[in-house]
């Protein structure tokens, strides 16, 4: 790799058009699903009896007998080998963040004749020699292994490639203990939790219709694109995501023109053809932006069971990295892959719907609705201020640092956004003197009043909120942009289904003596007036929000160390336990995954940065600094004055002496942190506290001497070259 390298790219960059996609959209309701074994495909490949069996599986979570196994694993292949499969593979979310998949094709011997054979028992479930996935120290390796065993909530689908396809059969991984070794399972039983409490509560409030509330959830994803062939002279990026080094370009994002600009060429058809390929996996995406910062973008799908939308997330971030190449790209999903640029995070947009299509935080127009709506947000509102330290735990991720601890990106502490009429509300009814004006007064009681229509209008909206409620939704927004949504959700999911359960068993203490209305009157009242600390409308980046957060009590959990710290904490591992959403062993050994996912991030990036700067950034500051002395000397000797220029080289030597020193130092920290023995979480402090501080003064030395050294030297793509051109 070298400068000239650079300047090649540069060149071939600039003669780059827009590629055409493998298959055009025709007709895009023909096109969506055609790659998802769907309830369409289902009905017409099974028999009646063996569809309503497996849909009642589906839909109330009812054990799937054997014989019934081998019906759909027969149908299932039947239909993928028409399009084109030879393998199937069991696909599962282990504890890395990322997807996992182990391909076996269906060939089996016959009297010598291969045959295309798809058992129950291959569907149903799997064995990947999975000993190398974190286990967090639930397995010992005698007993390694683990299992996968197939969600059928999550509908198998194909995967494409130029020469076939694979069938991925969505599925959980567990240990033979029947410890999850995964994060859909815990997903699962907080979505069930979920349903069970808020049933009861519905039923308790006179709702008698509704069998089955699910979570929803629409994430809004953000991403770079980076030409690949500037990509790949990165190393940085090669191995972090992120870049280790650049100084900031000339231009920025301060001009603000690329949020919602027209979207380049060869972007838009990077797009297009990522929205097919989604479609084609049952993928609902919608939207396709401009993000704020230069070469920043955004897809956002419509939303669905939370369950699925997880999965199809992960699904959405695969499209968007294969597809990348093809167009001459790399798709960065890094929270931060620019100092100095904004980051990227995602949306995560969450509700709970009924089995009878109602969406439970949409403000009704019933007063029953209206009741049932203040109920859930006082439910939630406890649920965030309890638990405020789990979510935080949930968006504690080394990439997503970069973003929480600064002024870009929601903070890192808690509170909810309700929009100033929600809030005059909640005032009025804990202050509970129902004079002021009439509209006051009349949400003074929850069942009988009728609330004002709330906005839905974007700009009402406080962007620095890490928690808003977004009329019918909450958007929970310090999710970073790599990371899965299983663990956000599992939280969320599982902390509103305590606050329900709270809600009806106080419901149900105060209602024989009061009567249904004001027992719910008084236990949301006295909610909002416990739990109104956690409100905040203000600007979440300023300095005085801080401080006020520390008055209120609100936990400041400023990095994912000190955020990962909490999560095993008694009350929190009550929580999962009562609701059977983690056992004290498995949220154990999630924290100690989460921690050495921290260090070895970090890890990564000091040797990153340590071979950057020794390899390819001193040598060009060496050789800049010999060509400055040589023509000083020169000059010196022709008789010229360079008393200037002295200064010049003179500054020149002591900066790249200080590169030296910083390299000596980060080398010397970094060893220390590679052997510090002790728990993961001491570990982890380590490379927080030395590490990082030392690859930060590192960063600056370099990025001084990128502004001062001949660009021709300068073997690295910079930011300006990065960032603007496509
Ligand atoms: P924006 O927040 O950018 O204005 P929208 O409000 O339209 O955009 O929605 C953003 C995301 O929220 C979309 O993915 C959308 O599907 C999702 N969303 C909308 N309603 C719900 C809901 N009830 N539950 C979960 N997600 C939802
Ligand atoms: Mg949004």
């Amino acid at each position: 790799m070298s400068a000239a390298a650079r300047a090649a790219a540069i060149q071939i960059i600039a003669r780059k058009t827009p590629v055409a996609a493998e298959t055009r959209a025709q007709n895009v309701p023909q096109m969506f699903g055609v790659n998802v074994f769907g309830a369409e495909q289902m009905r017409a490949r099974l028999p009646e009896a063996a569809f309503k069996a497996l849909r009642s599986c589906i839909d109330h979570g009812t054990e799937l007998d054997p014989g019934l196994a081998d019906q759909v694993a027969n149908a299932m292949k039947e239909w993928a080998v028409e399009r084109g499969a030879t393998h199937f593979t069991h696909w599962f979310q282990p504890m890395t963040g990322s997807t996992a998949e182990k391909h076996d094709s269906f060939a089996s011997l016959e009297n010598g004749r291969l045959i295309m054979e798809f058992s129950g028992k291959a569907l149903v479930k799997g064995e990947p020699d999975a000993s190398s996935f974190p286990s967090g120290g639930l397995r010992a390796t005698f007993e390694a292994r683990g299992y996968t065993a197939w969600d059928p909530t999550s509908p198998a689908f194909i995967r494409e490639t130029k020469n076939g396809a694979t069938l991925c059969v969505p599925t959980a991984f567990c240990s033979w203990t029947g410890e999850a070794l995964d994060e859909k399972t815990p997903l699962l039983r907080s979505a069930e939790a979920l349903n069970r409490e808020a049933v009861r509560l519905l039923r308790l409030l006179g709702d008698d219709r509704v069998a089955y509330v699910f979570p929803t959830l629409g994430c809004e994803q953000e991403y770079f694109l980076i030409d690949r062939d500037l990509y790949v002279l990165r190393p940085d990026l090669l191995a972090t995501g992120r870049t280790l080094f650049g100084a900031k370009p000339p231009k920025g994002q301060e001009l603000e023109d690329h949020y919602f600009g027209s979207i380049a060429p060869r972007v838009l058809a990077y797009m297009q053809e990522v929205e097919f390929e989604l479609w084609k996996l049952g993928v609902p995406v919608k939207t396709r932006h401009n993000e704020v910062a230069p070469s920043q973008y955004e897809v956002a799908p419509i939303f669905e069971r939370s369950t699925i939308a997880v999965d199809h997330n992960m699904l959405c971030m695969e499209v968007l990295k294969h597809t990348a190449q093809r167009h001459g790209f790399q798709c960065l999903l890094h929270e931060k892959p620019y100092a100095g640029i904004n980051g990227s995070g995602k949306h995560n947009n969450w509700s709970m719907s009924t089995d009878t299509g109602e969406n439970l935080l949409e403000p009704g127009r019933s007063p029953a609705e209206n009741m049932r709506f203040m109920v859930m947000l006082a439910a939630i509102m406890r649920a965030v201020d309890l638990h405020a330290d789990l979510l935080r735990v949930t968006i504690a991720h080394a990439g997503n640092d970069h973003r929480l601890g600064a002024n870009e990106a929601p903070p890192a502490i808690l509170s909810i956004y309700l929009g100033e009429q929600l809030v005059e509300i909640i005032q009025a009814l804990v202050a509970g003197t129902g004079r002021g004006s009439e509209r006051k007064k009349d949400t003074m009681r929850l069942g009988v009043s009728v609330l004002p229509s709330l906005p839905r209008d974007a700009t009402d909206r406080n962007r620095t909120s890490p928690f808003a409620f977004t009329g019918n939704k909450f958007e929970f927004r310090a999710v970073g942009s790599s990371q899965a949504t299983a663990k956000p959700n599992t939280v969320l999911n599982t902390i509103v289904a305590d606050s329900l359960a709270f809600l009806a068993r106080e419901i149900e203490r105060l209602k024989g003596a009061k009567g249904l209305e004001a027992a719910v009157n008084e236990v949301v009242v006295d909610l909002f007036r416990k739990h109104q600390r956690i409100l905040f409308d203000g600007n979440g980046y300023s300095a005085e929000w801080h401080a006020e957060a520390e008055r209120r009590g609100l936990p400041n959990l400023r990095n994912a160390v000190d955020a990962i710290g909490t999560f095993c904490a008694p009350k929190n591992i009550e929580l999962f336990e009562r609701f059977g959403v983690l056992s004290a062993k498995e949220a154990e050994s999630r924290m100690n995954i989460m921690f050495e996912a921290y260090s070895k991030a970090i890890a990564i990036e000091g040797q990153s940065a340590l071979s950057l700067a020794r390899t390819m950034i001193l040598p060009a500051a060496q050789k800049w600094q010999l060509t400055v002395a040589q023509s000083v000397g020169a000059a010196k000797q022709a008789g010229i004055d360079v008393k200037a220029q002295e200064r010049r080289l003179k500054d020149l030597a002591g900066r790249t002496e200080g590169l030296v020193a910083a390299i000596d130092d980060l080398a010397n920290v970094f060893e220390h942190a590679e052997q510090h023995s002790g728990s993961p979480q001491e570990h982890a402090k380590t490379y927080r506290d030395k590490v990082v501080p030392s690859m930060v003064r590192l960063r600056e030395v370099a990025d001084a001497l990128e502004t001062l050294v001949d660009d021709s030297l300068w073997p690295l793509p910079k930011y300006r070259e990065i960032l603007f051109l496509q």
